[in-house]
């Protein structure tokens, strides 16, 4: 049996300690940039000019305080929604709306979750409207209206209900009627749910906010159907995305599963980097599909998402893991709706030790996709693409030590060149 007073300790101390640890490694960050903001990395100095350094510095220390802001405040939220009650008053609103019928039910979890995503929504609003017409705008970024803003959220909200709906439906009623085994089953569900949005992504979810069109530049075409001859790959087709409509930030990735395969630039991309360039971050994207990634990944996550499941399972039944969050459980009726918000409010607190194991996995499959593409490219065209990207990013080139270790998913651009520079020289 678990305690109620253990669980909320245990709770709290975690929320604290992981707050307090973002916090120090987000202030590490500001400070190492901070100081580094005067002077190009002596690595860069031919090839970074100052203004676009300190361009980078200024960029990376306004989304670090935003960052702190935004821990902050989702510390106090989770605080708010568990001990304090939040939850447990919505619970009794959303009962007290829905009566005690036949559909109450039904109709009572969907409810619960639907409307605590809803405010969820809304409290993330003004710091996300922030980060978009405020640093962003700033640092001209922003290419994105009110207008279209307000579009994507609306069309945001339906896919989300509409692909979010039915698996929450879903869970629950496994969660009512498959026995206390249907954790199993959920992550069952859970698992095929990330296959099917990975495989309708591409075809249906991502043309309802940008164009595609097919890459029209001849040369290119040719110039990537022989790399991926010479890779012994294939691929569906090259599309052109209009990501400049929304943001200035540049990218090329391949999307898609099996036969399916699609490769996708951002016209930012393109109208930024030579042909060799475009042809070596490619290469690279090739790398992470041909040494596996995104299966490893794939089979890190379900194995992940079952232990999750299984704790979950168990957690469930648990008297004292609703009192200890704040909630008072239905004798009577089901606390399904509950569980599940309970555990997601939960889970990022308990698994963030997880985190920079999953960044250091994640830079060494970057170390190996750039390995991959020095030897089915131009490993100098590599090499200044990457600065180039670094430069219209406004990614720093001087991270703390510490904080890139633990958080980044990319290594830093020295660390990352130097390796390329390594493999080139004979
Ligand atoms: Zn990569």
């Amino acid at each position: 049996m678990l305690s109620s007073s253990v669980v909320a300790l245990v709770f709290a101390a975690a929320v604290l300690l992981t707050t307090a640890l973002k916090l120090w490694l987000l202030l590490r960050q500001q400070r190492h940039v901070a100081a580094h903001r005067g002077a190009v990395p002596a690595a860069f100095a031919a090839t970074v000019p100052l203004a676009a350094h300190q361009k980078a510095a200024d960029y990376t220390l306004a989304k670090g305080r935003l960052a702190s802001a935004g821990l902050l405040i989702n510390a106090a939220l989770l605080v708010a929604w568990t001990l304090l009650g939040g939850l447990d008053a919505l619970n009794a609103w959303v009962q007290a709306a829905v009566g005690a019928d036949l559909w109450a039910g039904y109709a009572q979890p969907l409810l619960l979750i639907g409307a605590f995503a809803l405010i969820g929504m809304l409290l993330d609003l003004p710091l996300e409207l922030y980060a978009t017409f405020g640093v962003e705008q700033r640092f001209g970024f922003n290419r994105t209206s009110w207008q279209l803003y307000l579009v994507d959220a609306i069309k945001g909200l339906m896919v989300g209900l509409l692909i979010g709906g039915p698996l929450v439906w879903a869970v629950l009623a496994l969660m009512r009627s498959a026995g206390p085994a249907w954790w199993r089953w959920a992550w069952g569900l859970w698992i095929g749910f990330q296959l099917l949005v990975m495989l309708l992504y591409p075809l249906v979810i991502a043309p309802l906010s940008n164009k595609f069109e097919p890459l029209q530049d001849d040369s290119l075409v040719q110039r990537v159907q022989a790399l991926f001859q010479r890779a012994g790959f294939s691929a569906k087709g090259l599309f052109v995305m209009d990501g400049s409509r929304r943001s200035a930030h540049g990218n090329a990735y391949f999307t898609g599963l099996g036969a399916a395969k699609r490769v996708v630039f951002f016209d930012t991309l393109l109208k930024r980097l030579d042909a060799a360039e475009v042809e070596a971050v490619l290469a690279h994207a090739l790398g992470h599909f041909k040494l596996r990634h995104v299966p490893k990944r794939l089979v890190a996550f379900a194995l992940i998402s079952l232990a999750g499941f299984a704790l979950l399972g168990w957690l469930a039944q648990q008297p004292g893991f609703y009192t200890g969050l704040g909630v008072r459980p239905s004798l009577v009726g089901s606390n399904d709706a509950l569980a599940l918000l309970l555990f997601l409010m939960v889970v990022p607190v308990l698994a963030y030790p997880l985190a920079p194991l999953m960044s250091a996995s994640s830079r060494k499959h970057e170390f190996e996709a750039d390995a991959y593409a020095v030897q089915q490219a131009d490993g100098k065209a590599l090499a200044s693409a990457l600065l180039k990207l670094h430069e219209d990013n406004a990614s720093t080139l001087t991270p703390d030590p510490v904080y890139a270790r633990w958080t980044y998913s990319h290594p830093p651009a020295l660390e990352r060149l130097g390796a390329i520079q390594a493999r080139l020289a004979p």
